[in-house]
């Protein structure tokens, strides 16, 4: 009987790395769709990120997510860029194809992948709050699904404005940038509202963005980056006033299920990848 030892691997780069979740969710799809695959969660400090790099290239890596702080640094180790990654500025998922490691930015298109489940965002106007690199991703992502325009709200002025100007020159979609200087009251005709800044992330658990929760209508879909907890406030203020709502472990999922297509050519099972964060009890 021929045996085949050898693991294509897979993995993270990231400082810190231990509280990502993502390798129990990736090795649940490699498990579920019987692929002898490996994805490994590296500590790596900004300054060893490009003997990381060299490393996974030395050992033949299919490919590997980087995250805080290596996802513009990356970009400089690396042969080529997606389409979107280029817009966007950023890196969070690069792949192997034909010998070369081309960077690709899974954030925006796993939010979209997971908004689509409950509303197509071609042709709605969006209110992104954040502007850091979640926001700049889902934003630019909205923009190239048909959203037709977008206001960034964001305390600092400089990060809203340059992400209003990208989008507007770089996508078919129109952005404005408005000053977050207290309650934000979300604009009648919004689709989709989206946060993208950190507020509500573990442990600071009962923060919430400041915005008016009056101004949110039935038919507005809400949805928020924070995985961890899936149940922020700010979505259950937005289920009370009946608005459809999409999770950050939505968003997380959607972009493992991408890398893992980018990766292996499968379409993994987004529920078994789902289950395997809702079994970590975030
Ligand atoms: P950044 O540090 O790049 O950006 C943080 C953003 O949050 C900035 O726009 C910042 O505003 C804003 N912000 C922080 N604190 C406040 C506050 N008190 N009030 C208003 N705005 C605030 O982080 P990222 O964009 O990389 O990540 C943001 C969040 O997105 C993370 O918490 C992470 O959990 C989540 N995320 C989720 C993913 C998923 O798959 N579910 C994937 C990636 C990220 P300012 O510019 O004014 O400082």
């Amino acid at each position: 009987m021929s045996h085949d030892f050898l693991q294509p691997l897979t993995g993270s780069f990231a400082c810190p790395a231990a509280e990502n979740p993502t390798v129990a969710m990736i090795e649940a799809a490699f498990r579920h769709h019987g692929l002898p695959w490996r994805y490994i969660n590296c500590e790596v400090a900004p300054e060893d990120l490009g003997a990381a790099v060299a490393g996974a290239r030395a050992m033949g890596w299919r490919g590997f997510n980087c995250s805080i702080p290596h996802k513009v640094a990356v970009i400089d180790h690396l042969d080529g860029l997606g389409d979107s990654a280029r817009i966007i500025g950023a890196v969070n998922t690069i792949v192997a194809r034909d010998g070369k490691l081309i960077g690709e930015n899974t954030d925006g298109k796993g939010f979209v992948r997971a908004l689509r489940q409950i509303c197509d965002p071609a042709g709605h106007r969006a209110v992104v709050l954040g502007a850091g690199g979640a926001a700049r991703a889902v934003a630019v992502e909205l923009a190239l699904a048909g959203v037709t325009h977008l206001t960034i709200v964001n305390r600092s002025a400089a990060r809203g404005e340059t992400l209003a100007r990208l989008i507007t020159e770089k996508t078919p979609a129109e952005a404005v940038y408005h000053p977050w200087d207290g309650t934000f009251a979300i604009p009648a005709g919004t689709g989709i509202v989206v946060n993208a800044t950190s507020v509500g992330l573990y442990p600071d658990v009962e923060a919430t963005p400041d915005i008016d929760h009056d101004s949110l209508q039935p038919d507005m879909v809400v949805a928020d980056g924070i995985h961890n907890p899936p149940r922020t406030r700010l979505l259950q203020a937005a289920q009370a006033r009946g608005c459809r709502t999409a999770d950050g472990l939505g968003m997380l999922v959607g972009q493992g299920v991408i890398g893992l297509k980018y990766w292996t050519g499968i379409d993994a099972d987004a529920e078994v990848m789902r289950q395997a964060l809702l079994d970590l009890d975030l």
